[in-house]
């Protein structure tokens, strides 16, 4: 599985992130000065240092950047990084997909459903 532990699950910035993806919204976290998205969320913006940060519901879409496929795990996963069509970069899981029909620039959608210990993750399909 992806290592989700840059999103810090329990800290304060990225709890309303978490929350939300347990109702089924997915948050991306914008500036209202530069309108540029980042990931992951965080309370001052990374590309312009504002603090004028809000959340605003992401389209859950975007393009796998890279990837790689763990094929000597006992089951085999897939660690990809997503371009979301907001701009940032995340990384996750390919899920509920075909693993050879897995391609660079393919076009995936939020899979939900996929816990990690008891909370859900922002994990990825093949569109
Ligand atoms: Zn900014």
């Amino acid at each position: 599985m992806a290592d989700f532990s840059d999103l810090m699950i329990h800290h304060p910035e990225t709890a309303e992130f978490w929350q939300a993806l347990e109702e089924g919204r997915f948050l991306i976290r914008f500036c209202a000065d530069c309108e540029k998205a980042h990931w992951y969320p965080r309370a001052i913006c990374p590309h312009c240092h504002s603090a004028h940060t809000e959340w605003r519901e992401g389209s859950g879409e975007g393009n796998i950047y890279s990837y790689s496929v763990m094929r000597r795990a006992e089951t085999p996963y897939t660690i990809a990084y997503v371009r979301l069509d907001e701009g940032p970069i995340l990384m996750t899981n390919i899920v509920d997909s075909d693993l050879e029909a897995i391609t660079v620039e393919h076009r995936v959608r939020l899979a939900w459903g996929h816990k990690v210990d008891g909370q859900t993750m922002p994990m990825f399909a093949l569109s």
